[in-house]
């Protein structure tokens, strides 16, 4: 059987495991929707599964109550007025008004009942202004305009016939039932319409079976669908990726990070797509001129070069560092994609050209429509126009003709996906189309049309698998032992996802645009640890709505003030298990994750798979004994500290050299690490740009990580935390594997692109990342005496034993000490259990500054350092202006971060091995984790809670199913 099949095998025994699940989580998204919608927006809500046909507003056909008769709502010059607001932000170069909302959805079409001299705007505002999927807005218009095609009402400015193809329009969702329901309508001529709008619908999910079925009871419009869809005629019908795309460069000289494109700061806009495009390149750098430094970009310079009449390019030397947020990548677009037409505030297509390109940002572009392709930039300047040849593979002088530099496309497929308007939708459309041609009795090949995902020219079987090819083989289904090999197309299931509150926003409108109800990953946790600690009103309304639409698809949601992200779901993860996230930093310390931007993790969240490449593998192979005074902190930094020395690595963005950039990095050597301590090497992983990481682990401190996580999950349960079913099965899967711990383990004879060989003995310093970049290193001697203003001990790097190791070396301090310091621990239970140990009191006499567990000062949107100071933190990332404005910040374990701020310096060799002196001593006590399973607390509460049979049975077919 091939791979292909394989996959759709088992997503369809996925699917039937998981659909009594989803059906109850429909159910239950039904009544929560009538609870938003109903109330609010006068809406008749339908049976589960589907629009009334009767649905109405404000009672019988065309009924209109005595008040609404007489007088029109002030919508249209509210909207007006915003509009016109809008228009001039930003420095009066405008930002395009908000989308149409529920609630101005429903008062538009009240106006629109009445003759109204505004119609014809207020019509075009439907069509265009309202976003598709199943958002709640959508919802409104759908349920209208399915009234008006199933002649409940007519509308003297939108036809029966407009309304069906209007539906048509909204790819997806609220738009689907009614459209299946048409296709058995009594006038032929609107059945063939409907049967034309679902042709090139793509998002129709399971209902693609009701029109199977009426496909085999011999309705001819159904039939007429599945041909359609067979014949891939939603692809074929848009128009073939040009021989020649003429731009005009906007260049960025050096790295662009995604803080560059998305700053943080600004994380509170990202769902405002034009608003937040308005921060792109806020700082000023070489060749960019921020129309307000630090506040507005160069949207000037944008202007000018778009009035040479030609769409922008995007292009730098190393493009898309840093997070996975699609934030940066729907800025860009904004400004260089094309509009989409009836999808409001969100662009397509667009070039980006990068000398490199970072892998997830690379993805994202993918998945948005773009055509991105590394090439050499040096001969590209700003205002340049070029031509770009895809299929030729060169770029030109548009006026001389010149050929400037030369380039292949990472994949042909790539074409494909540019066509389709995505990665996204080409694999959905994909997978539509070898479903109808199985269901017409044809096989479900669909070479003849698309190019599909190969091998890369001249790859052998290898002869042997790296731990994390047989990880995703084993998500992909195939046979114990098996691996993907590098290249190989794949969709691996996707286990767990989690999602944080900054993307969050953005992850829940990809979910409604792709019309997801349920989801099909079997976990998918949301947290808000990102924007707890200091709000903005916007992140108070995520709070209040965001946990609502997870839990009610299935999903997990934490709670403002739990904590990180990473702190949570490490402890939801299965063994050899694949999963996602909308953080760059998801990266499991068991199993294996590929984080992504917001659209492939709502994809991956919604569908239970994800597409996939598979990266090669880089081997980090430690050996020796650590010795005294060095942490596991500094063997993370030794990764690029050792890859420096090589020469695989380099800290220089022109013609930048990194040997882990959308590798993976598989590292072995310290199996008895805890997995808390695990996550330490894999996290960082993020840092190297590396695609995903493996640690190979004993069995015993995983057994000791899922009996403590088993515990904590029941204590949710009892603590009210939902989808109370979801953790229930999850709890049920982990006992599964406790009742028989299988780890894989990679063959001796796998296959690595570099083996990087770290001698533990002779490292005896700490390493540290240099300001401000977490690839330059430096060792402790080489930086010593350097003056340190503030010192930031959190982010998910650190666990209870960091701040432990802190308090001991902050204790019995004569004075206070010289530096501001900041304290924050990952996650809620960390700060309960060190209060309750007296650090807190410690770290308050120290005058240190205790912040609310989360992310603090690592996300860089909240509470900040002083401008200009020089730091110590044990965050993740010391990019330019992240933690504070012009700091200068040295990345280090906490225990050298604690001396630095008692300090105020970064000591001496000497000096730092003797304050450790003292740490070593109590290192039993020091370096002791949160086992769930010993706190008696949350060992009362979990055994009040029981595991359902029913999610025992589905957690053993899920099993079953990989
Ligand atoms: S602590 Fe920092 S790296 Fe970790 S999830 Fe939060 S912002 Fe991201």
């Amino acid at each position: 059987m091939s791979t292909s099949s394989l996959l759709m095998k088992q997503r369809r025994m996925a699917s039937s495991v998981s659909r009594q699940i989803l059906q109850r989580r429909r159910i239950a998204t039904t009544a929560v929707g009538c609870r938003l919608t109903d109330a609010s927006l006068g809406v008749s809500r339908s049976a589960p599964g589907g629009l009334s046909t009767s649905a109405r507003f404000g009672g019988s056909n065309n009924r209109v109550s005595a008040y609404s008769s007489r007088f029109f709502s002030t919508f249209l010059d509210d909207y007006r007025q915003h509009t016109e607001e809008r228009s001039a932000m930003a420095e009066g170069y405008g930002v395009a008004p908000n989308p149409l909302s529920a609630e101005q959805v429903s008062a538009l079409i009240e106006d629109l009942r009445k003759a109204d001299s505004n119609h014809e705007e207020l019509v075009a505002l439907l069509v265009h202004r309202v976003p598709p999927g199943v958002d709640e807005a959508a919802y409104v218009k759908a349920t209208w305009l399915s009234a008006l095609a199933k002649n409940e009402e007519t509308s003297p400015y939108i036809s029966r016939e407009r309304a069906v193809e209007l539906l048509g329009t909204m790819q997806g969702g609220y738009n689907v039932q009614t459209l299946i329901d048409l296709l058995e309508d009594s006038d032929a001529a609107i059945a063939d319409l409907a049967a034309d709008q679902l042709s090139h619908t793509l998002l129709v999910f399971e209902s693609f079976y009701d029109i199977e079925a009426l496909h085999k009871n011999g309705c001819k419009p159904a039939t007429k669908v599945l041909e359609s869809w067979a014949n891939a005629e939603w692809f074929l019908k848009k128009p073939e990726v040009p021989e020649v795309m003429t731009a005009t460069v906007f260049k960025v000289t050096g790295e662009t990070n995604t803080d560059d494109l998305s700053p943080a700061q600004d994380a509170w806009s990202r769902p405002d797509i034009p608003l937040h495009a308005v921060a792109m390149l806020k700082n000023t750098r070489e060749g960019i001129e921020p129309i307000k430094d630090g506040e507005i970009g160069p949207l000037h310079q944008i202007k000018e070069l778009q009035e040479k009449g030609f769409p922008l390019a995007y292009v730098g030397d190393v493009v898309g560092t840093g997070s996975s947020r699609k934030s940066a990548t729907n800025s860009v677009l904004w400004f260089m994609g094309e509009d989409i037409p009836h999808v409001p505030n969100i662009k397509s297509g667009g070039l980006c050209l990068g000398g490199k390109i970072a892998p997830i940002f690379f993805n994202t572009m993918e998945d948005s429509g773009a055509l991105p392709i590394e090439l050499d930039v040096n001969d590209l300047g700003m205002g340049d126009v070029i031509d770009v040849y895809p299929y030729e593979g060169k770029v030109t002088n548009h006026e001389t003709g010149a050929v400037i530099t030369e380039f292949e496309l990472k994949t042909p497929v790539i074409m494909d996906e540019v066509r389709a308007g995505g990665r996204i939708p080409l694999i959905i459309g994909r997978g539509l189309t070898s479903k109808a041609r199985v269901a017409l009795g044809q096989g479900e090949a669909v070479a003849d049309i698309f190019r599909m995902p190969a091998l890369p020219e001249g790859a052998k079987a290898p002869e042997g698998f790296t731990l994390a090819q047989k990880m995703v083989g084993k998500a992909c289904g195939l046979p114990d032992g098996e691996g993907i090999v590098p290249g190989q197309y794949c969709e691996p299931k996707m286990t767990t996802v989690g999602s944080q509150d900054t993307t969050g926003p953005m992850t829940r409108d990809e979910l409604r645009s792709l019309a997801c109800l349920g989801f099909t990953a079997d976990l998918v946790m949301q947290s808000f640890c990102h924007t707890a600690a200091y709000p903005k009103p916007v992140d108070v309304i995520t709070h209040h709505t965001l946990p609502d639409f997870i839990e009610t698809r299935g999903g997990v949601a934490l709670r403002p003030g739990d904590g990180i992200i990473h702190s949570w779901l490490n402890r939801m993860l299965l063994p050899d298990t694949v999963g996602t996230g909308g953080d760059s930093h998801t990266r499991f310390p068991i199993g294996i994750s590929f984080p992504a931007g917001s659209g492939l993790v709502a994809f991956g969240a919604a569908t239970g798979i994800m597409p996939l490449d598979m990266p090669e593998s880089v081997l980090v192979r430690f050996s020796g004994t650590m010795q005294p005074g060095v942490t596991l902190r500094d063997l993370v930094q030794a990764i690029p500290y050792t890859a420096l020395q090589m020469g695989l690595l380099t800290t220089e963005k022109k013609g930048k050299k990194n040997i882990f950039s959308g590798r993976i990095l598989e590292i072995e050597g310290l199996p008895d690490l805890k997995c808390e301590q695990a996550f330490e090497l894999s996290d960082a992983s993020a840092e190297r740009s590396a695609a995903g990481c493996t640690i190979k682990l004993n069995k015993e401190p995983i057994i000791e990580y899922l009996n403590s996580n088993v515990v904590m999950l029941k204590w949710m349960i009892s603590e009210g935390y939902g989808d109370a079913r979801t953790l229930e099965r999850r709890i049920a899967r982990m006992e599964e594997w406790l009742a028989d711990p299988v780890l894989m383990e990679a063959d001796e004879k796998a296959e690595y692109s570099t083996v990087i060989d770290i001698n533990l003995d002779e490292l005896k310093e700490p390493v540290l990342a240099l300001p401000n970049d977490p690839d330059a290193s430096a060792l402790l001697s080489e930086v010593a005496g350097n003056k340190i203003d503030e010192v930031f001990i959190g982010s998910c790097m650190t666990n209870i034993g960091h701040f432990r190791a802190a308090g001991k070396l902050l204790k019995n301090l004569a004075n206070p000490i010289p530096t501001r310091l900041w304290i924050a621990p990952p996650t809620k239970m960390d700060e309960a259990q060190l209060i309750e140990e007296g650090y807190y009191s410690i770290f308050g006499v120290a005058g240190a500054r205790t912040e609310m567990p989360g992310c603090s000062l690592c996300m860089g949107n909240q509470a900040r350092v002083a401008p200009k100071s020089t730091c110590v933190s044990t965050s993740t990332r010391n990019f330019p202006n992240r933690l504070g404005q012009g700091a200068d910040v040295y990345l280090a374990s906490a225990e050298l971060a604690a001396v630095a701020s008692i300090e105020g310096e970064l000591p001496s060799v000497e000096t730092y091995l003797k304050y450790m002196d003292d740490v070593n001593a109590t290192a039993d006590d020091t370096y002791r984790y949160l086992n769930f399973d010993e706190l008696p607390n949350f060992v009362k509460s979990a055994d009040s809670v029981e595991i359902s049979a029913e999610m025992r049975d589905a957690a053993k077919k899920l099993d079953m199913a990989e």
